[in-house]
């Protein structure tokens, strides 16, 4: 059975102070009310050392939103892989639109960046999806296997057992505008596909999730649809009740 998910990605949002507030704040609200995912909240690096210590030994994971393509050295103001893990977060976000379109990354530069996460023990949440653009050009599934193909096709099956994967049309976040759960779940019937040809079964266990404008109001639609496995929020995040708000939807 595979795992629903709700992960939050804090971005370049809240000082360490607030970090802790709001991580102090949904410890609170899942030891009162238990969810029925793994949650995950991502966080920006200055943030994981302290916020590890106010997750230890509570039902949320923690994550960072990024890490170096190179193992370690003379990399001025880089984060290696290594050290998020020692940090005591668990996962990573890889490959978010917003990385890719701000600092260039290709997908060369998350390949190395995947296997060096999966190589320290981290796991990675690896974002896929298509821009305005390329969905009105109906290219939308050309790209996202390419997305997937580039990146993660060489990965060996133990390795792919580490990879979770989150399709987050670009059209659709930060921008209010949200997938239609129908085409949120056309995407992710057509991402399976693309892992069960390259990986067979693990196509059955790997969690897929949405991203882009998710909010209590259309979490419960969207994560009804049989290949939604649940969200990777932004905004949304930033809010104790909002973000408990999409957890609830499994309920
Ligand atoms: C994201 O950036 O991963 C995201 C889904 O953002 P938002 O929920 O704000 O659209």
């Amino acid at each position: 059975m595979r795992k629903k998910i709700v992960a939050g990605n804090w971005k370049m949002n809240l000082n360490l102070q607030e970090g802790v507030a709001l991580a102090t704040e949904l410890k609170a609200a899942l030891a009162a009310d238990k969810p029925n995912c793994d949650v995950v909240i991502c966080t920006p690096f200055i943030h994981l050392a302290t916020v590890a210590d106010v997750v230890k030994n509570t039902v949320i994971g923690l994550g960072a939103e990024n890490c170096a393509d190179k193992e370690k050295g003379a990399y001025t103001g880089e984060v290696s892989a290594a050290q998020v893990k020692s940090t005591g977060a668990q996962y990573v976000i890889l490959g978010h639109s917003e990385r890719r379109a701000y600092y260039g990354e290709t997908a060369e530069i998350l390949k190395e960046k995947v296997n060096l996460a999966l190589a320290n023990g981290l796991k990675v949440i690896f974002c896929i999806g298509e821009v305005l653009e390329e969905r009105e050009a109906g290219k939308q599934n050309e790209v996202v296997g390419a997305q997937l193909a580039d990146s993660l096709f060489d990965l060996t099956d133990e390795q792919f057992a580490n990879i979770i994967l989150a399709y987050e049309p670009v059209w659709a976040i930060g921008t209010g505008k949200t997938a239609t759960a129908e085409q949120a779940q056309d995407m992710h019937a057509f991402i399976r596909g693309c892992i069960a040809g390259r990986f067979g079964d693990a196509a059955e266990n790997v969690s897929i999730l949405y991203g882009g404008s998710c909010k209590p109001s259309n979490a419960k639609d969207i994560f009804s649809k049989p290949d939604v496995d649940g969200g990777l929020i932004g905004g949304a995040a930033l809010k104790c009740e909002d973000f408990k708000g999409i957890i609830d939807a499994w309920k």
